[in-house]
């Protein structure tokens, strides 16, 4: 069982020939319209994967907020503890050319009204293997979730993206970091990976590495790269959440996390090659069918 506390947004996503200049108006080829956000995209990825999945979140009154319950609803994710918060929900306004160039505009909306964690969502994740959050709601949440998380056994795995600043207390509840290259060097400072940096905070951390794979390290001295698959790259967007979600599954499956990792890489791969974000979150069968080979 898997518990996702993190944002959701609504993807309003826009598609042209190219991206209007400040001021200007084009007239563009398609619109669509998709659950979105790193939090809501864990759970789509971590139900699809083939973990129960559970996300605490806020999102908010309006029809923004009825449609986002309906889908992550219909993908299988158990929304029977996400607060209905008044006002808007969180929306990303994404325009995208025909180049694949993006401008992405993100409102929060209900997101930053995610604070103070009640007993139900204490006891959700107290009752899981593993809690997942990643950093697009108020800090003070993750890390209330965190000690929620170390007081009822259940593992924490903290996904720092997008970079922010990560404080002591959350970092002394998180049994896992998962972090690309970026958000690495945002933690650490300086201008190369310093992976024996990041242990020094955290107990163990996955490094991903786009199409060179991932890197697994902890404080016991493993230190081990795990190759990518080779699959022909259509989009990378959301690799890193069907990898992050993956990965939670995986371990609260009881795997070992060098083969939770990848496990993990081939559900990246598995997303890189559809066009799309929540969209193109691999089912556990496409998952397997990458990783059986
Ligand atoms: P993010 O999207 O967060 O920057 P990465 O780009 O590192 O994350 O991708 C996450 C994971 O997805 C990688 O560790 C890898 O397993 C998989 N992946 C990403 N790009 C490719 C690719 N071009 N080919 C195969 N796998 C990929």
């Amino acid at each position: 069982r898997i518990v996702v506390a993190g944002s959701a947004n609504m993807d309003l996503v826009g598609l042209a020939e190219r991206l209007p200049r400040p001021g200007e108006t084009v007239l563009g080829d398609d619109f669509l319209m998709m659950p979105g956000g790193k939090g809501a995209n864990q759970a789509i990825g971590a139900a699809r994967a083939g973990g129960r999945t559970c996300f605490l979140g806020a999102i908010g009154s309006d029809s923004f907020g009825v449609n986002l319950n309906a889908r992550l609803n219909g993908a299988g994710v158990d929304m029977t503890h996400v607060r209905t918060t008044y006002g808007v929900s969180g929306v990303a306004v994404i325009m995208v050319d025909r180049a694949g160039e993006n401008s992405i505009l993100v409102a929060p909306g209900a997101n930053n009204a995610f604070t103070g964690l009640g007993d139900g969502e204490r006891a959700e994740i107290a009752a899981a293997d593993v809690l997942l959050c990643q950093q697009e709601i108020p800090v003070e949440t993750v890390t209330e979730a965190a000690r929620a998380a170390r007081a009822g056994g259940t593992r924490m795995v903290l996904n720092a993206a997008p970079a922010r600043e990560l404080p002591p207390e959350l970092l002394e509840n998180v049994d896992l970091l998962v972090v690309n290259e970026v958000e690495a060097l945002a933690i650490t400072g300086g201008d190369t990976i310093d992976v024996p940096a990041l242990l020094a905070l955290v107990p163990r951390v996955v490094l991903t590495l786009g199409g060179g794979g991932s890197r697994y390290a902890d404080r016991e001295g493993r230190d081990e790269h795990i190759p990518s698959f080779k699959v022909s790259v259509v989009d990378t967007t959301a690799a890193g959440d069907a990898f992050t979600a993956a990965l939670a599954v995986a371990w609260g499956e009881g795997r070992d996390l060098v083969e939770a990792v990848r496990w993990a890489n081939a559900a990246g791969a598995a997303c890189v090659r559809k066009v799309g974000a929540s969209n193109s979150l691999p089912t556990r069968a496409e998952i397997d069918e990458i990783y059986n080979g």
